[in-house]
């Protein structure tokens, strides 16, 4: 039945062959009396492990062997079975750069600590650091005598380097204003990802009848045209999140209020007479020729430069 799901998929049954069966990662065996049970390995299974010169915490860099150990350790396994999976496991100490006594003296380790096992601390609080190297420790190692846990994040994983570039910004996050085609006034906006990301959820607003955005309803509202992006989006400044931002966004937004050039579906601010000094200080500049500039003739990237 399973196999009509989906004709890709395919499930077969294993059936015990010469006593024996695997199952998971054990291969049981039934004797007469009795049943056995071993280290099953796949033959597709390699014996790779982060290795021992890798940028990784040590605790990462023995996980791996700590687990093989504890397996080894607390499974009835059979004298042969714990002979060979010992084995195994200094082989594969040995292929990944591992020193063989740093695995012999965790296993030391572990048998003590399996044989005087300490009741589980469940008070005990954890908290993540980021492992950029060997530095970090010194940092954590002053939590060492505290109830604090500390577990450590590595940057440089596989998804990282997998999906590298995909959500790369291609362009900057700060504050940027969008033209309306049809009245020539602008939307003001911040947006601490890429200003284009942020464009298109504005368009999309618009196709999909949402008012989200006071863009949207402008144009919804007043069925005048918008884009297309390379005409009517504009990176005022560059800059990331936070206060400075926000107070870009304000001056900006009241700017173009006074100007009466703001769509009117956006409110303005309370009145800020600090954003008209510094206005008037810039406009001694050729602020007033880039940014007062209308319709949106400068490139973007003069407006950075001079803002
Ligand atoms: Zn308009």
């Amino acid at each position: 039945m399973f196999n009509r799901i989906n004709k890709h998929l395919a499930f077969k049954i294993t059936r015990e062959d010469n006593n024996r069966i695997n199952f998971l990662d054990l291969t049981i065996i039934r004797n007469k009396n009795n049943i056995e049970v071993n280290i099953y390995r796949k033959e597709t299974s390699t014996d790779t492990v982060i290795h021992y010169f890798s940028n990784h915490p040590i605790e990462q860099k023995m996980a791996a062997f700590r687990y093989y150990i504890n397996r080894l350790l607390t499974l009835p396994l059979t004298q042969d079975g714990t002979n060979t999976e010992w084995t195994t496991i200094l082989n594969m100490a040995k292929n990944n750069g591992f020193p063989i006594e740093r695995i012999t003296r965790l296993k030391t380790q572990m048998v003590k600590n399996l044989q005087h096992k300490k009741p589980e601390n469940n008070t005990k609080r954890w908290t993540t650091f980021t492992y950029y190297g060997p530095a970090v420790r010194k940092i954590t190692n002053l939590f060492k005598y505290s109830a604090i846990g500390i577990a450590f994040r590595t940057t440089n994983t596989i998804f990282k380097q997998l999906t590298k570039g995909k959500n790369e910004q291609t362009t900057p996050s700060g504050i940027y204003k969008i033209k309306c085609n049809t009245c020539n006034t602008v939307y003001m906006g911040q947006t601490g990802r890429g200003i284009n990301t942020r464009y298109k959820e504005h368009i999309r607003y618009i196709k999909s009848n949402n008012p989200q955005s006071a863009y949207a309803i402008h144009i919804l509202r007043n069925r005048h045209e918008y884009g297309p992006e390379n005409e009517t989006l504009q990176l005022i400044r560059p800059c990331a999140k936070g206060t400075r931002m926000n107070s870009w966004e304000a001056m900006m937004i009241q700017y173009h209020h006074h100007r009466e050039s703001l769509i009117t579906e956006q409110q303005p601010y309370d009145h800020n007479p600090l954003y008209i000094c510094i206005q008037e200080s810039r406009s001694q500049t050729d602020y007033r020729s880039t940014i007062a500039t209308r319709p949106a003739t400068d490139t973007s990237t003069r407006h950075a430069d001079i803002t």
